[in-house]
């Protein structure tokens, strides 16, 4: 393209270059031309000026001629009658009566006395012209010719007839005039033309053709054109020839082909630059596009490809692979307890790790396999030939493996762990949405089993992800159906089985499958985000009972309400719990909220603003299921805790395993340290009883002491039934 423009750009100039040549060759004709048209103005005008200024010198012999006519041949007073008319015409130097061609009288005398007596028919320089005077019988011009009294001159000779008695003439002589003709011709511009570049010639040419210079001027070194014209003269013709040296008026072919050539080569870069202006206008507009494109379809952290793009490509690799006949795998990876890392860390942390965990996937897999972005920290692979179940396997690992790699962020070492959910085509789906629900529930499935886990996609997922959202729809039902209960289960004062206070457990009246335990559908509100509803319905029954209690004046037990990590953190936690205390008018002092271990660990600055809030409220704090998560004593310590739930785990084996006893014991004399409340979870025998009494334990929740039972008449309080 470049080329062409260029060359478009140099046949430009040549034309220009060529046009501007013509051009100047056609104003220097014209130049010529004109110059010529005004030479011959001016050799017309001064032609005529030399005519004129001739016939009107010799004027000067006719006046004298009409004496000699008058006075018969015998002039009187010639010397004062030829002042008289030599003074009307200066460019005569002198008068002559030249009676039968002999010179008898001059004026002025001084000066032409060698004239005097000179013969004309016999003198050779004046015989031919004299004669031809008196045979024409007009005035005649000789000369110019050496004179016989020195110098150079014109003469006019003006013949001179009698009347005779018998009619005819005769004739008398001649009245001749010497003109000084440099005197005439300084009337004329052929001085102020020389001066300004012309030159002229005046000759006479006689009959066998040789001229004689009558006068020239002016150079002659360059004349472009040269003019000539004739003059008349009395009885004769000169010519005068007049040119112009031509270097004088024109600015010349060159500077012309010098200034063409300057216009031809900006015009030149003038069609370049709008030639290429569209090339650059368009490079601009494809990089632009390039841009966006690289916007729209990739991911502007990472610059991997976005979900969009996989959208695409994946189906894109599944037309090739539906040809090919090869398998195609389609990889999702979350990141472990990313959140924690962005929430303590800071958000620049997170996106440098974000990368990091790009790069490393990048690395991991071959060129024309696919890492994408899905957002947050989810990752997608499609690795197009995926070869068997166990290469899948290995390759996942290998990425598991890259990620937990440490990275070094602000001179620290992070350590992330990944969860990968594997489907393959197209023995687990066809189309690209089948196989990205696939990878979702895979990806979910192996997130379930704890971090650094594969899972590969199974149909079972499918059947129990449908169950979960039919749960879902059924649940919201429930919630807006009156199916849900709370059953109550007594936490005992270990020594003598007396009920201290009640756990409210939430149980479903299902239509279809009855009485249904929380595992059964807990997980399916917390997916849906139903769970936080539902927390504060339980919230608000436990309410209700505890002010109808307190109205009845039945001094209630404390109750304990479970709360979910999503109502923990849900934005109006602490409006809505002041909300229902206020709304209810239960005693703040008899409502006691269970955190597990693990809500309370996540992000503890507003775990600790939360649980300050709570306590101001005059609300009771326990952890629940203690000892499953990583609290520190040192934590502990800062949170405004009133009760530690021993999990269940621990009282399980108790019997049997002395590592769970230690644990207890610890538990014990670290709260008893921090002056905490302990309640043991799950103590359904004596021997556990007796065990946990001699670690100092003095609380106990179990099937030991009561099941948890329905409420029969849940909003007046806790009679409890089978
Ligand atoms: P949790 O808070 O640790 O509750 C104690 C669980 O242990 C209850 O199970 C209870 O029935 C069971 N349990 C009590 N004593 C014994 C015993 O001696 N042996 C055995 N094996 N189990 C015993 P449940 O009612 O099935 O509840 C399970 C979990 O569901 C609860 O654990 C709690 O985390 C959650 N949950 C229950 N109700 C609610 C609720 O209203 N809201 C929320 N967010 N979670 C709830
Ligand atoms: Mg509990
Ligand atoms: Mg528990």
């Amino acid at each position: 393209m470049l080329r062409k423009t260029s060359l478009i750009s140099v046949t430009v100039f040549f034309l220009v270059l060529l046009l501007g040549t013509y051009w100047n060759h056609l104003n220097q004709a014209l130049f010529v031309k004109e110059q010529a048209s005004l030479l011959r103005d001016v050799i017309n005008t001064q032609a005529t000026a030399i005519e004129r200024l001739l016939n009107q010198t010799l004027l000067s012999t006719q006046m004298m001629a009409h004496e000699v006519r008058r006075s018969g041949g015998e002039p009187e007073d010639f010397p004062r009658r030829a002042e008289e008319i030599l003074r009307d015409f200066p460019a005569v130097s002198s008068l002559q009566l030249v009676p039968a061609g002999v010179i008898r009288q001059i004026y002025p005398l001084p000066g032409n006395e060698a004239a005097m007596g000179l013969h004309l028919f016999n003198y050779p320089l004046a015989s031919g012209p004299a004669k031809r005077a008196r045979q024409d019988g007009v005035l005649t011009l000789n000369g110019p010719l050496e004179l016989v009294q020195g110098g150079m001159g014109v003469v006019g000779y003006n013949p001179v007839f009698l009347h005779r008695g018998d009619g005819g003439e005769s004739f008398w002589g001649f009245v001749s005039a010497v003109i000084d003709l440099e005197r005439l011709l300084s009337v004329t511009d052929l001085e102020v033309l020389a001066g300004n570049g012309y030159f002229y010639e005046l000759v006479r040419p006689d009959s066998d053709g040789v001229e004689y210079l009558v006068t020239a001027g002016g150079t002659r070194e360059h004349p472009g054109t040269v003019q000539m014209l004739d003059v008349q003269v009395p009885n004769g013709r000169w010519i005068l020839r007049m040119g112009r040296d031509l270097d004088e008026g024109y600015p010349g072919f060159l500077f012309g082909v010098l200034v063409s050539c300057m216009v031809a080569l900006l015009i030149a870069w003038l069609v370049h630059y709008v030639l290429r202006e569209p090339q650059r206008l368009r490079a601009l507009v494809d990089s632009r596009t390039h841009e966006l494109h690289q916007l729209a379809y990739h991911d502007f952290l990472t610059g991997l490809v976005n979900r969009r793009l996989l959208q695409e490509e994946l189906e894109q690799a599944l037309r090739e692979q539906l040809r090919s006949g090869g398998p195609l795998a389609l990889l999702y990876l979350d990141l472990d307890d990313f959140k924690r890392i962005n929430d303590s860390m800071g958000h620049e942390v997170g996106d440098q790790l974000l990368v990091a965990v790009a790069r490393r996937l990048r690395s991991q897999v071959r060129a024309n396999d696919i890492v994408a972005r899905l957002g947050g920290d989810e990752f997608a692979v499609v690795l197009l030939d995926s070869g068997s179940g166990e290469d899948l396997l290995r390759l996942a690992e290998k990425l598991i493996n890259a990620i937990r790699q440490p990275v070094k962020l602000q001179n620290r070492e992070l350590v992330i762990s990944t969860s990968i959910g594997i489907t393959v085509a197209p023995a687990d789906g066809e189309t690209a949405s089948q196989l990205s629900r696939n990878a979702d529930l895979a990806l979910y499935a192996s997130k379930r089993r704890g971090k650094n886990c594969i899972a590969f996609f199974d149909p079972a997922m499918q059947q129990e992800a449908s169950r979960l959202m039919q749960l879902e729809e059924e649940l919201r039902g429930a919630l807006a159906g009156q199916q849900l209960e709370l059953a109550y289960q007594p936490i005992v004062e270990l020594t003598q089985g007396r009920p201290v206070a009640h756990e409210a457990l939430i149980r479903w009246n299902h239509p279809r499958h009855g009485w249904l335990p929380p595992s059964e559908f807990i997980p399916a509100a917390e997916q849906s985000g139903l769970i936080v509803p539902l927390g504060y319905w339980v919230l608000e029954a436990v309410c209700a009972m505890l002010a109808a209690s307190d109205a009845q004046g039945r001094e209630p037990l404390p109750v304990a309400v479970n709360i979910s990590p999503q109502q923990f953190r849900d934005k109006r936690f602490l409006k809505e719990v002041g909300r229902i205390l206020k709304h209810s008018g239960a005693p703040p002092a008899l409502l006691e909220l269970e955190i597990t271990e693990t809500t309370l660990m996540d992000n503890l600055d507003a775990t600790a603003t939360i649980l300050d809030e709570l306590q101001r409220m005059g609300l009771r704090i326990s952890i629940d299921d203690f000892g499953t998560g990583y609290s520190s004593l040192a934590l502990l310590k800062q949170l405004p805790v009133d009760t530690l739930k021993i999990d269940r785990c621990f009282v399980h084996d108790l019997e049997t395993e002395e590592g769970d006893r230690q644990i207890i014991q610890a538990v014990v004399a670290m709260a008893a340290k921090l002056d905490l409340d302990v309640i043991a979870e799950g103590v359904e025998s004596e021997a556990q009883r007796q065990w946990l009494l001699a670690f100092g334990c003095r609380c106990g929740q179990g099937y030991l002491f009561g099941r948890p039972e329905i409420a029969a008449r849940p909003h007046s309080g806790v009679g409890v039934t089978a």
